[in-house]
């Protein structure tokens, strides 16, 4: 047991986490939170059902996070998926399992995660206070002293900064921490939205609410294939979304920012290759053949893409199927498998799910979360050099993170 005084900035996923875990060793806590309400982006989080964690074992979660992974498998030896879900269930959230591994509340209900870690922060005996923007760190002699909070110095014995990343900045993540960590001599790698929408140069506003599912995304830099994604997107307002859109986002964001040309096919038909496809489009075209073009192509593709099909090409979509020419059937499958948009920008950090970059983690101990720079300072959560895909991943590594430093503190 210890007595220290301990200032917790940030009442999100991590420095809930932390601040209760630091209150069980017996430290005095005070969780300092700019907003009214704690864990205002945990609450929004899984369109509303906060998807917590994923099943997928330790070498697979980590490959979602690029190379920077490897820095996580010293706070995941001590917290994981398994331990998580363990800690949801007793403190009265009791979680469901769904395809691709993502972990739920069984409510659906993203606020009722916030609920309980509010409730359990308290039983904790964490001092919480809202509407408490800390605009300082305050360090003396390379260790900790405290924080400026609404204008006040408060003395801290260790200061655990847990202001998440900058997106989203309507839920209080704003990006304060990177000043801190500044602050305190340490390297920031820049910071860039990422799982985030891409507007299209041509407006698709037409095709607003298409979801498309089995489809394959190839992302083109500079004419060149750089990868692939199979599964679901979605259009909307002049935008691509969805989880492949969102998977490759982060390395296109990257390629504009370097003013690169950036293109998206949609392979509509991938279990199809081009042979089979032909056969299709011969027999449908056959069959159907006294039908008008356009009203056979609806077997194949959803409605709001016939438009864009004849739009594209210099076909009559009034004609009958059977008077379509080989030259015109060929252009047809070459659309169905390389529907292709043009990206004009990347959306900002409003709209993100996640910020790339953030504090180096080569400068923090990945054991306890403490910076190597400052004595008695720790950083966790979002606000790191960490991010991951879409699934449960990222909410993981605060609550990891959150964990080992709210453990490890003296
Ligand atoms: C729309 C959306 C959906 C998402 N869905 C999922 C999902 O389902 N699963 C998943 O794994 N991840 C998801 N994420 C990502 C996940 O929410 C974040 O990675 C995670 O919340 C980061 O936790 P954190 O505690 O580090 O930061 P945050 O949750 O951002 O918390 C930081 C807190 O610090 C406070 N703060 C900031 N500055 C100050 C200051 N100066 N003084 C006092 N307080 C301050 C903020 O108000 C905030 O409450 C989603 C993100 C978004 C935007």
């Amino acid at each position: 047991m210890n007595n220290n005084k301990i200032i917790v900035i940030g009442a999100g996923a991590a420095g809930m986490m932390a601040a209760g875990q630091a209150a069980l060793a017996g430290a005095e806590v005070t969780l300092l939170e700019k907003m009214p309400r704690p864990g205002r982006k945990l609450g929004i989080t899984g369109k509303g059902r906060c998807n917590i964690t994923n099943i997928a074992n330790v070498a697979d979660f980590i490959a979602h996070f690029g190379k920077n992974g490897r820095f996580l498998y010293q706070s995941f030896s001590r917290f994981f998926s398994g331990d998580l879900i363990a800690f949801f269930e007793e403190i009265g959230v009791p979680v469901v399992t769904e395809r691709g591994g993502r972990v739920f509340p069984a409510s659906g209900k993203a606020t009722d995660v916030v609920s309980a870690l509010e409730k359990w922060i308290k039983r904790c005996g964490v001092i919480l206070q809202t509407n408490s923007t800390v605009e300082q760190i305050l360090i003396k002699n390379n260790h900790l002293a405290g924080v400026i909070c609404n204008g006040k110095a408060l003395r801290a014995d260790a200061v655990i900064i847990a202001t998440g990343g900058a997106s989203y900045p309507r839920t209080g993540s704003t990006g304060d921490g990177y000043e801190f960590a500044k602050f305190a001599t340490h390297s920031i790698i820049p910071v860039r939205p990422a799982l985030v929408p891409l507007e299209t140069e041509k407006s698709t506003s037409h095709l607003n609410g298409l979801k498309l599912r089995n489809v394959k995304a190839k992302c083109f830099i500079n004419n060149k294939k750089q990868r692939e994604e199979f599964g679901e997107l979605t259009f909307i307002d002049d935008t691509l979304s969805g989880p492949i859109i969102l998977k490759m986002s982060g390395d296109i964001v990257d390629a504009m920012r370097n003013s690169q040309n950036v293109e998206i096919s949609i392979d509509l038909k991938p279990a199809l290759d081009e042979q089979k496809l032909d056969r299709r489009l011969v027999r449908d075209f056959t069959t159907r053949g006294k039908e008008p073009l356009n009203s056979v192509l609806r077997g194949l593709i959803p409605r709001e893409l016939i438009r864009e099909v004849f739009a594209n090409l210099a076909i009559d979509a009034n004609k009958s199927a059977s008077t379509i020419t080989s030259k015109e059937r060929k252009q047809l499958r070459n659309w169905l498998k390389d529907f292709r948009l043009k990206i004009k920008k990347h959306r900002p950090f409003a709209e993100a799910i996640i910020t790339a970059g953030g504090v180096s983690t080569k400068e923090i101990n990945p054991k306890t979360m403490e910076s190597k720079k400052i004595k008695n300072l720790y950083i966790i959560g979002e606000l790191l050099d960490l991010n991951g895909d879409t699934g449960g991943y990222n909410l993981q590594v605060a609550f990891s993170t959150g964990f080992v430093a709210g453990q490890s503190i003296e």
